[in-house]
């Protein structure tokens, strides 16, 4: 075990977790390298003037919070209080996501996100962000990174490495290769597009204290608003279907009938449609996310899972905090700390990919329907009733760390005892049947 100033640490990719690891990693002393393949995307301009945004919760919020860039960050963010849902009709319906309706969730610019992180890495001493530097793949000698400078070749060999280079992570393809590492790829059958709504007059053109929600069972859009008073729509649809609409009047067509209250909003739908390529989903499982000490995944390179929680970024945040916490416990023993760093977060992974593929399933065909409706207010009710005691799933993922494997049993535990109590009580008015569940929640859940 050596002293971390003595000890250089890679960090492949300064995408948003690379970088915000690195800030953790300067921060207790270590030389950290980050190699990033995009040019610097403080100096450029990225993603073609489009918003792009992503939401950020307490996860996300309380890893920021640790090195004091909370403020910094959320200065521009947007906080979303509930879903407005827009039925077929045009007709909108407010759901909050708290009980008593004061939390949100936050939007967040993605460039103006990682950008602040790679300020902050910057300026931590230790740290040093090389940029155009592509990692090529991992291991030719005992933990060497092959890295492309341009045209130029390298083999540098740190103490450690950290591999945040996201879903198609060259570092875990080579350690996958050399039979180190074992992945199985769920792909999505749902594929997406970003589409815009402008602002209005420099206004918003819909209420930006909601996330908005078009929920079309097999499709469903969302939109999230951005500090420039635009919306970034997310459509989700089977990925043949995005791909036969390709004619502006097929483009209209469809919109009109299933986004028809969206359409006058998108006076650029038809150009961002043809323009935006359809991004992939897919779900990975690794395992495992160490080798040796020496070598680990993070963040989507350790599991990528569907955006349908919100929590990507989250949970790779996350990550981070549990890394530092691993050091912290092991006495900066890497040969103890990353073994340990797998086994609590592994299975947060798995859980938190559980969990965004059964939300996709209450977005898009359940929070329209007048009993989802219903379980919710039960649910905040439950929530008022016995504070702290009863969380509901989306409460205990997007506003609290419980760790996300705990979530599932905790809700599978609390589920049981509403039908119980349900099926006991019978037709009974929803008052008393609130005050009995309340009662058996206090016995049990
Ligand atoms: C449509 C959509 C919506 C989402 N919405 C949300 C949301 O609301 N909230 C949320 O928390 N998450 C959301 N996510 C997930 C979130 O975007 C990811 O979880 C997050 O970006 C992962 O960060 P990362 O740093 O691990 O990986 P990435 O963001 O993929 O960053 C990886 C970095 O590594 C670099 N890199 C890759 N290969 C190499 C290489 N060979 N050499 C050097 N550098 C390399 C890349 O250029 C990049 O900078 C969403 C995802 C999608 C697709």
């Amino acid at each position: 075990m050596s002293a971390p100033e003595t000890m250089r640490v890679a960090i492949v990719g300064g995408g948003l977790v690379g970088s915000l690891l690195a800030c953790y990693l300067g921060r207790r002393g270590y030389r950290v390298d980050v190699y990033e393949r995009r040019p610097d995307p403080r100096r450029t301009l990225s993603e073609h003037g489009r918003s792009i945004n992503l939401a950020l919760s307490e996860r996300g919020l309380d890893a920021l919070r640790r090195i004091d860039l909370v403020d910094t960050v959320m200065a521009p963010a947007l906080p979303m209080h509930g879903r407005m849902v827009h039925d077929i009709a045009g007709r909108t319906n407010f759901q909050s996501y708290s009980a008593k309706g004061d939390r949100a969730i936050n939007s967040i610019g993605r460039s103006a996100l990682n950008e602040t992180l790679l300020d902050a890495a910057e300026a931590t001493p230790g740290v040093t962000l090389h940029f155009d530097v592509r990692t090529t793949g991992y291991g030719l000698g005992p933990n060497s990174l092959a890295l492309a400078r341009g045209d130029v070749l390298e083999v540098v060999e740190p103490d450690i490495v950290i591999a945040a280079d996201g879903f198609g992570s060259a570092v875990r393809k080579s350690l996958e290769a050399a039979g180190r590492m074992s992945v199985r790829t769920e792909p999505e059958d749902h594929g997406y597009k970003e589409l815009t709504i402008p602002a209005v007059n420099g206004e918003f053109a819909m209420d930006p204290d909601a996330l908005h929600i078009w929920p079309r069972g097999s499709s469903m859009m969302i939109a999230l608003p951005n500090p420039d008073r635009s919306f970034t729509c997310t459509l989700f649809w089977p990925r043949e279907e995005l791909e036969a609409l390709s004619t502006p009047d097929q483009i209209l067509r469809h919109f009109n009938e299933v986004y028809p209250d969206a359409v006058p909003l998108m006076p650029t739908l038809v150009d961002d449609y043809l323009a935006d390529p359809n991004g992939l989903l897919a779900t990975l499982h690794v395992d495992p996310w160490q080798a040796d000490g020496k070598v680990a995944v993070i963040g989507d390179a350790a599991h990528a899972i569907l955006p349908f929680f919100g929590q990507g970024a989250n949970a790779g945040f996350e990550d981070v905090v549990e890394l530092d916490r691993c050091l912290d416990e092991t006495g900066d023993d890497w040969s103890l700390a990353l073994p340990l760093y797998q086994q609590r977060r592994q299975p947060n992974g798995e859980a938190i990919a559980w969990l965004a593929k059964e939300n996709f399933i209450e977005m898009r065909d359940k929070v329209a329907s007048p009993t989802f409706r219903a379980t919710k207010s039960v649910e905040h009710a439950l929530e008022r009733l016995l504070p702290g005691r009863y969380l509901s799933r989306y409460e205990m993922v997007s506003f609290t760390t419980i760790p996300y494997a705990e979530v599932i049993e905790r809700d599978k535990r609390q589920r049981s005892t509403v039908l119980a109590t349900l099926a006991g009580v019978g037709a009974v008015a929803v008052g008393t049947t609130i005050g009995l569940i309340g009662r058996a929640a206090r016995r049990g859940a």
